[in-house]
């Protein structure tokens, strides 16, 4: 399989590796193409997330890469763009669209950090109603794509991060289902030819045993013509396209 990997961080935001050592451990690898990306701007600071400056310092660094190693892989730079964001979108080459808070307009919640977060934030923002919550996120996840126009849909199910063994919902309810079907639908009218990745980053990093989204979400976006990409969302540079070989298969990508 010709390799490439579109979502990655570095020492940029929360990853453990610089940009110059992924791109050494891409070529290693036989890596042909590379997006290197990077958490994005939000006016609230909660883990990861970058400052306007170091945004641009970022974009700067991996554009320097490109040209120092156009002879050995194709280098693009990315930004993972959060519902919240408010990065300047012009000095990246594609966009990730996705979606890591909830908020009430005060405070804001990580959807993927831990069930504390999300459960404080169902009881304090949506009553105790967690189905409310993931219909939320799902109605995010969609704007997100047509405020950023995006490239690439981020993770598309990583509310489910810390909800192993139906922790804090279920996922075969209707309501569940329904969001995140609507989602599907409504993200394809917008944009026909956007990818969704299939993100194994919470599998490298020990949350999971599936990539992110499902294999159920996978097949219907696929029913309905959309495209799958899988995507590493390594934090170092050892996991580049991890398990990609046998999540291809799995998902039929
Ligand atoms: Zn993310
Ligand atoms: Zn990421």
């Amino acid at each position: 399989m010709i390799l490439r990997d579109f979502h990655l961080h570095t020492t940029y935001c929360d990853g453990k590796s610089t940009p110059l050592e992924v791109v050494l451990s891409a070529i290693e690898k036989g890596v042909k193409t590379l997006g290197i990306t990077t958490h994005c701007y939000t006016p609230f600071h909660i883990y990861g997330n970058l400052s306007p400056s170091s945004v641009y310092e970022f974009a700067n660094e991996i554009n320097a890469l490109k040209a120092r190693f156009k002879d050995k892989i194709d280098i693009y730079c990315g930004i993972e763009e959060d519902y919240f964001g408010q990065t300047d979108l012009s000095k990246f080459d594609y966009v990730i669209g996705d979606v890591h808070y909830l908020s009430n307009g005060v405070d804001y919640y990580s959807v993927d950090h831990g069930q504390i977060d999300i459960r404080e934030c169902v009881e304090k923002v949506f009553g105790g109603d967690a189905y409310k919550a993931l219909e939320k996120y799902f109605e995010q996840m969609v704007a997100v794509v047509k405020r950023t126009n995006a490239d690439i849909v981020g993770h598309f199910d990583v509310i489910t991060k810390n909800n192993n063994g139906g922790a804090i919902f279920n996922e075969g309810d209707p309501r569940y289902v329904s969001a995140w079907k609507n989602a599907v639908d409504e993200i394809l009218k917008f944009k026909p030819n956007i990818y969704f990745e299939v993100n194994t980053g919470g599998i490298s990093r020990g949350y999971k045993n599936i990539p992110y989204p499902s294999k159920e979400i996978a097949d219907y976006i696929k029913s309905k013509g959309g495209k799958l990409l899988l995507t590493s969302d390594s934090h170092h540079k050892d996991t580049l396209c991890y398990e990609f070989e046998k999540w291809a298969k799995e998902y039929e990508i």
